[in-house]
């Protein structure tokens, strides 16, 4: 579905702007216009100008769903209205008898979706305790029919080999679903590592301001093209015209904020690494992580998640209110920095079984740094750190 306009004949880093034909064709406007409309006039029975109803497709929203499919190398793109809207509409695509596989550090509403939703509906699901493809081939029963995945996986950052688990699924014609949402198609290309489905959260990077909720799904062979679209509308959970605006207003920027999002990442797991206080960082871009080999293999660099561990003697709930510049919240990938504690927040929807068999310790801390100068990030880091000291 590549576009008159940039045709897949420019860089990423163009597309991110031009991608998904954003001239306005009628008035010539550069901006993307909000066509907050729900329906459309009819030239005569059925004679439509591309567009009938909003639910089924707005023009706004669909600049945006030809920019993300461009951008991952799919054939279409559809937007929802929450990063669950999409995987709860590709989850969709299954049925009763068939299972799932996740990672075993999938996003907690992704867990939680499929244990107290869809088991209802009689999709089950298994939790893959490896990243390991052999032990992939080994959990491929016959009734598997996909595998959904993150990589690197929240909020352990652990790495999973995309093209090595595709090239196992394919063999058993098990699609392979990647949420790319850590790491966008600005770091990471799913679909061209062997991937089938992509599901983003464009509430994160790609919206990047911490000021939407969205969600995005991309795909690339026809049929699932077609059953996607008919979920799409006759499920409804679609992403509204001004947020779709928001979210290809966030999308232009994306390489230079992820650039500085990275490098800030970089620094303070360095600055952790060397700390005396944290006994453990979790960050596939330092060359010590397990993760690095296969990360830099498939993405660009090891994107700006990172999860730490302070050391037995720290009051945790003392280093949280301590911090001044870093806001303790749910979500990431917005430009101020945020930190949160999985155990009791994104992750606490996992039974604490099976937290603490995955390794989501409550000592654990994710932070998602933000663009802000990284000196006054760490700074806040070390007077916490320091401060929580018993
Ligand atoms: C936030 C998030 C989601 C859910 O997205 P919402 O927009 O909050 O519904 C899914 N996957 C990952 C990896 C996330 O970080």
């Amino acid at each position: 579905m590549s576009n008159a306009r940039t045709g897949g004949q420019y860089s990423l880093n163009t597309t991110l702007i031009h991608g998904g034909n954003q001239i306005d064709e009628r008035t010539g406007a550069v901006s993307t216009p909000i066509y907050q409309t729900s329906t459309y006039k009819q030239d005569g029975i059925g004679k439509n100008r591309g567009f009938e109803y909003s639910r089924t497709g707005n023009p706004t929203r669909k600049v945006l769903e030809d920019l993300i499919a461009e951008l991952e190398g799919g054939i279409a793109g559809f937007a929802f209205a929450s990063g669950m809207a999409a995987i709860t509409t590709v989850l969709s695509l299954y049925r009763s008898g068939d299972r799932i596989l996740i990672s075993h550090n999938v996003y907690g509403g992704t867990y939680r979706v499929l244990d107290k939703v869809f088991k209802n509906f009689g999709i089950e699901y298994t939790i893959l305790e490896s990243e390991d493809p052999e032990y992939l081939r080994k959990a491929i029963t016959d009734d598997v029919r996909a595998i959904l995945l993150e990589s690197p996986a929240n909020p352990l950052m652990s790495v999973t080999d995309i093209r090595a688990f595709s090239e196992v699924a394919h063999e058993k014609c098990v699609k392979v679903i990647v949420d790319n949402t850590f790491m966008t198609p600005y770091l990471q290309r799913p679909l061209e590592l062997g991937a089938d489905i992509v599901v983003h959260s464009g509430t994160k990077y790609l919206g990047g301001h911490s000021d939407l909720i969205a969600g995005l799904a991309v795909v690339n062979d026809q049929e699932t093209a077609e059953r996607l679209a008919f979920l799409q509308n006759a499920t409804g959970g679609v992403l509204q015209p001004f947020d779709s605006f928001l979210l290809i207003r966030g999308i232009k920027t994306l390489s230079v904020r992820l650039d500085r999002h990275v490098e800030n990442a970089h620094r303070i797991a360095r600055y952790l690494e060397s700390n005396e206080d944290v006994s453990k960082v979790y960050y596939p871009g330092l060359e010590t992580d397990p993760g690095y080999a296969v990360n830099s293999k498939q993405a660009k660099n090891g994107g700006a998640m990172l999860s730490f561990e302070l050391k037995e003697g720290h009051d945790l709930k003392r280093f949280f209110e301590s911090l001044e510049l870093i806001s303790l919240a749910e979500s990431l990938g917005g430009v101020e920095s945020l930190i949160c504690h999985p155990s009791t927040m994104t992750h606490a929807s996992i039974p604490e079984s099976i937290r603490r068999a995955v390794g989501i310790t409550d000592g654990l801390i994710r932070l998602s740094p933000g663009i802000e100068d990284v000196d006054d990030i760490i700074s806040d880091l070390d007077r916490a750190i320091k401060g929580s000291r018993i």
